[in-house]
C-alpha cells in the first residue's frame, strides 16, 4: 500500500492534486495554514493506489509519495 504525504506550511491550496487524484483521496482542510491557505489534506489513504498524479501536478512540490510494506497474515 502507499503512504502520502502532503507538507500542510508549503501547500498553497490550488487544488490541482484534489482535481487529479482518481481515487477521491485528498480533500481542502477547513483549517488556515500559517500562510493562510486551506492546504489539502489526505481523506482516505487506504484508496491510494500510488499512481503519483498528484505529486506530479503539484507546483509546490509538496507531496511525497512512499510505498509501506504490509506484513502478510501469518497463516497465509
Ligand atoms: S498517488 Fe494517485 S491515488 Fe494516491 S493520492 Fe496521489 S493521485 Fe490519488
Ligand atoms: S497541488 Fe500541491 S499546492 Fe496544490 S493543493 Fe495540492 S498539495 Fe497544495
Amino acid at each position: 500500500m502507499f503512504k502520502i504525504v502532503i507538507d500542510q506550511q508549503r501547500c498553497k491550496s490550488c487544488g490541482l492534486c484534489i482535481e487529479f487524484c482518481p481515487k477521491s483521496v485528498i480533500e481542502t482542510n477547513p483549517e488556515l495554514n500559517e500562510a493562510g491557505f486551506h492546504a489539502a489534506r489526505i481523506v482516505s489513504q487506504d484508496d491510494c493506489t500510488g499512481c503519483g498524479s498528484c505529486a506530479l501536478m503539484c507546483p509546490e512540490a509538496c507531496i511525497e509519495i512512499y510505498r509501506v510494506e504490509v506484513e502478510a497474515p501469518a497463516n497465509a
